[in-house]
Formats: structure tokens, C-alpha cells, sequence
């Protein structure tokens, strides 16, 4: 999959390497482990979906941008099965996951339970709010769209970090967006399009 992946134009070693470590069919039902290496997003339950491979590597480009090292605190809206958390825990000091729905929270829990990485915090609750306890962060990370990306993430996020969510667009669709933090206020650049799930309030 590693090797699929920089032939598809993924550069950064950081991603690469990270996206080795983690076994992807251990994320999804035994009976679609034979896909797990394809590059197709997958059924995880509830109506969700893991995001395919390439999706998962660009967005993690995006959020490193040229850190010539490891981030320090991210935070990610939507753990789903929690594979993008294990693979953020090689990225990150520390990774603080938030699932609204408690089926797949706790499916999570369980998926990341023998890899027993420290630095995964996984949190049930609605992202829409972010996590303040945890803040600033260095990094933010969504894998569901709403409207627009809500303010609590941008207070949320540290001067001189990146935020890379899926949002509306107004003819319907929905664009990947980068947002950078600078002393001087947020960047917001518009990039291509994409298909994730909506970013839904309160918890289920
Ligand atoms: N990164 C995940 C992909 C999960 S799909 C993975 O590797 O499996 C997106 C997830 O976002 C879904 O599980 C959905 O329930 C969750 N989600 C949607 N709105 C949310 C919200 N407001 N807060 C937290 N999670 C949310």
C-alpha cells in the first residue's frame, strides 16, 4: 500500500512511514480484510466509512505541511474505527480523538487496544465543540464536513498550526480546506474535491 501510495505522488516519508506501521485490515470487518490494502474507503458500521488510503496520506500532508519533525498536539474530529488515530500517533505527540457515536468509540478502543499507543487519547463526544482541554493544537484534523469549519476549532488551534477538514461548498459538494494560523490571522485556501461524511451535532 506504501509503495501505491508514492507512486500516486505521496512524498512525505514522515506519512509514508506512518501508514506502514499500521496494519489497515485490522480496522475493518474480517470480511473486507482482503480490501484493506486496495484503495477504496470501507464500511466501519453506523453508516460510516474508513477514508481510502491516498485520501488519508493527502490530508496528513496537508496537516504536516514542511514540519521537519513530529508535530506536537493534534486533534482529530471523527476516531471511526480509530485507524487515521494510529496512524496520527506516529505524527504527534499527542493525538486527542473525538467519535459522537458510542458504537464506533468503543469499537475503536477495542481496534487500538493492542497496539497500546500512549499518546491516543480517544474521547466520546461531539467534535463540533472541539476539545479545549487539550488546546492549543498544533494540528486539526476532520474526517466528516458541516457548512463551515466551526470557530471552536480555529480558537483551538496554535499559532502556526494547520487545520485540514472536508466542508460544503455552495453548489453541494464538498472541498478539502487548509486553514493556517499565523500571528497575523487564518489563511484559508480551497483545494479539490472530496466525499466524507457529514459532521453531525450532539452525541448518538
Ligand atoms: N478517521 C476515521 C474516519 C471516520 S468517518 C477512521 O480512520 O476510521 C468520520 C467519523 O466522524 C464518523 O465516525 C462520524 O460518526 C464522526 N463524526 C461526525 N460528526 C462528528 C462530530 N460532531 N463529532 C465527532 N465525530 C463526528
Amino acid at each position: 500500500m506504501v509503495e501505491k501510495l508514492a507512486g500516486q505522488g505521496v512524498t512525505d516519508k514522515w506519512v509514508l512511514a506512518a501508514m506502514g506501521h499500521i496494519e489497515r485490515h485490522c480496522f475493518v470487518d474480517t470480511a473486507l480484510a482482503g480490501q484493506a490494502y486496495e484503495d477504496t474507503s470501507l464500511p466501519i458500521g453506523l453508516s460510516q466509512t474508513i477514508s481510502k488510503p491516498n485520501v488519508v496520506a493527502r490530508m496528513l500532508e496537508l496537516l504536516r505541511g514542511d514540519t521537519p519533525c513530529k508535530l506536537g498536539r493534534v486533534l482529530e474530529i471523527g476516531t471511526g474505527c480509530g485507524y487515521q488515530a494510529a496512524v496520527l500517533s506516529h505524527l504527534a505527540s499527542e493525538v486527542y480523538s473525538m467519535e459522537r457515536l458510542r458504537g464506533l468509540h468503543q469499537r475503536a478502543i477495542e481496534n487500538l487496544r493492542f497496539l497500546r499507543l500512549p499518546n491516543v487519547h480517544l474521547l466520546y463526544g461531539d467534535g463540533t465543540a472541539g476539545y479545549p482541554r487539550g488546546a492549543p493544537y498544533a494540528g486539526i484534523i476532520a474526517a466528516a464536513g458541516g457548512q463551515s469549519v466551526p470557530s471552536a476549532w480555529t480558537d483551538q488551534l496554535a499559532v502556526g498550526g494547520r487545520l485540514v477538514a472536508p466542508v460544503l461548498t455552495p453548489a453541494g459538494g464538498q472541498a478539502l480546506v487548509l486553514i493556517e494560523k499565523s500571528p497575523g490571522g487564518l489563511k484559508k485556501t480551497v483545494l479539490e474535491a472530496v466525499s466524507f461524511v457529514p459532521l453531525k451535532s450532539g452525541l448518538s
